[in-house]
């Protein structure tokens, strides 16, 4: 992304004064209900020179949102790309099995949407685990297949010992 040349306008006093400076960042972020602080020690921002306004360029505001997917310690969009191109699954089947929207999914891939802990949780279940695969896909086939405990046992997924 190619960035205006600088100085750029200032959105708050209208001066051509805004310069990019190094700052130390700090902001809240609402998700899943909870407000999280993340703090950058050496951000990249636009700062007018005049009336002090800060403006965060599309690079800054990426950045901000890598720092908190990796502070909560969530999947990266390319990782769920990856996991699910690796079971050899579209976006619409893999929604469909853990109980998504194919939208939402897509959303997750591209990094335009962070997922809530309980998707990341789910996702990371559906790949880690051939049981979990299998047990999804039978309540997809079959929602009224029974409790998770009477299809494990119809199932050679269930090794006992
Ligand atoms: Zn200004």
């Amino acid at each position: 992304m190619k960035m205006k040349p600088l100085p750029w306008m200032c959105s708050h006093c209208r001066e051509r004064a805004v310069q990019l400076v190094m700052l130390p960042y700090s902001t809240e972020i609402s998700h899943d209900g909870r407000t999280y602080t993340v703090n950058i020690p050496d951000l990249q921002v636009g700062r007018c020179e005049r009336c002090g306004n800060t403006v965060l360029p599309h690079a800054a505001s990426q950045r901000i949102t890598e720092t908190f997917r990796q502070q909560r310690g969530f999947l990266k969009p390319e990782e769920i790309r990856q996991e699910r191109k690796r079971l050899g699954l579209t976006q619409k089947e893999l929604a469909s099995l853990i109980g998504s929207a194919d939208a939402t999914l897509s959303r997750l891939e591209t990094g335009t949407q962070m997922q809530s802990r309980l998707m990341d949780n789910s996702l990371r279940l559906f790949f880690a685990l051939p049981e979990v695969r299998d047990l999804l896909r039978q309540l997809n086939e079959d929602p009224h297949s029974g409790t998770a405990a009477e299809l494990a046992t119809g199932t050679e997924a269930s090794v006992s010992g």
